[in-house]
């Protein structure tokens, strides 16, 4: 096995310039779709590096290729950042009200200008092509309910890739770490929206409407059955109701009740099964002399790690950081929208760990950061894995 430290070395030298563009990518955040002013800090930052770059794809995305031919390897990186106002007191804090990269997407852009920088200088490097995906949108989907990465797709950014890869912060896991699953690593993830529709009356004489209230306790019972009594117990799957709402007095007994909740599995024919069983536990008004409307909104798939595209990240990282470096394996029921393209070309994301202090500064929380000193490990394992992709699909 070839030693992956050089490249790791090259990359610690880049690591004061990485934080630089995560501060400014940080402090300059723009929702989802809206990246207009880090998507020309990316093309303009890799134009001076002398790369060819093709902006406004995927609406705000920008695509860039080193090398060219097949094979050819993709590596994401997602831009955008989320409806909230930073708590953090940090010179590099947000200066845009409201607006927060509190997920860490700054931190992916800035480690994929550093694999820009460490796969151009490379003299040796194996012939093919490395594209760069910046995508827009990946927490959000614009009105016709696509994301970045399906706009991404749709303009052909993905088109001919014999590998596709990414990371994603973690701001759970110790700077130092990573971690990378085989086969599953995020959920599916679909919404409802229902109404349950009864008859409003007086709450005096309830037999004088339909109550959808205490239908509503039927559903919910026959919802939560699902996962227990409908789905293979060693399918992962989750349904949680997220809200409810019904009625205004005490004595009146509504028309209606409206909820909505999350739905989330692993493999698309559990995803199937749910989105039934759930139109089944509805039908239970029925039974009670109500009805009801159900509206599935489906989003994103589950996204599969490519177990040879995973164990090559694996051995990778263990060479970088020794076998202390990988960070137990353990699914979670998040969504990414990277699953559509591992579904256009094999591929796998690794989580980079960087947490930041012994304070709990969750994902998509005011007060999220990170360890700025595992950029240079992010930059150094893409670049290496894409190199060795090269290599291996040629
Ligand atoms: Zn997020
Ligand atoms: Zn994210």
């Amino acid at each position: 096995m070839t030693t992956a430290i050089p490249m790791l070395e090259r990359a610690r030298d880049l690591q004061d310039t990485l934080v630089a563009w995560r501060r400014d990518i940080h402090m300059h955040p723009e929702l989802s779709f809206q990246e207009l002013r880090t998507a020309r800090l990316v093309a303009d930052t890799l134009r001076d590096m002398g790369i060819e770059v093709e902006t406004g794809v995927g609406k705000t995305g920008v695509v860039a290729r080193i090398g060219e031919g097949r094979p050819a390897i993709g590596i994401r990186a997602d831009m955008d950042a989320l409806p909230l106002q930073e708590l953090n007191d940090v010179p590099y804090k947000s200066l845009t009200p409201g607006v927060m990269h509190a997920c860490g997407h700054d931190s992916h852009t800035a480690i994929l200008l550093g694999v820009a920088r460490l796969l151009n200088d490379m003299k040796d490097r194996p012939p093919g092509e490395i594209r760069l995906l910046f995508q827009p949108s990946e927490e959000d989907e614009d009105s016709d309910r696509k994301s970045g990465a399906v706009r991404m797709i749709e303009d052909g950014a993905l088109e001919d890739l014999d590998a596709v890869i990414a990371l994603h912060i973690n701001s759970n896991i110790p700077a130092g770490q990573i971690r990378i699953a085989t086969g599953p690593n995020s959920a599916s993830v679909d919404s409802f929206n229902a109404t349950i529709i009864g008859e409003g009356c007086h709450g005096a004489y309830p037999h004088q409407g339909i109550d959808p209230i205490f239908i509503l306790a039927q559903v919910i019972n026959a919802i939560h059955g699902i996962r227990a009594r409908r789905i293979n117990p060693v399918r992962p799957a989750v349904i949680s109701i997220g809200a409810v709402h019904a009625g205004s007095a005490n004595n009146v007994i509504p028309d209606e009740v409206t909820m909505n909740g999350t739905i989330r599995s692993y493999d698309d024919e559990t995803r199937e099964q749910l989105w039934k069983e759930i139109e089944q536990a509805f039908a239970v008004t029925r039974a009670f002399g109500g009805d009801y409307k159900l509206e599935i909104i489906k989003s994103y798939p589950s996204q599969y790690n490519d177990p040879t595209v995973a164990a090559l990240i694996r051995e990778i990282g263990v060479s970088m950081l020794g076998e202390d470096g990988l960070f137990p394996e353990e699914p979670g029921m998040g969504a990414e929208d990277f699953a559509y393209m591992t579904r256009k070309a094999p591929g796998a994301m690794f989580s980079l760990g960087a947490k930041y202090d012994d304070v709990n500064r969750p994902h998509h929380s005011p007060i999220f950061d990170v360890d700025e000193s595992s950029f240079s490990i992010g930059a150094a394992i893409l670049a290496e894995s894409a190199c060795r992709l090269l290599k291996s699909k040629a």
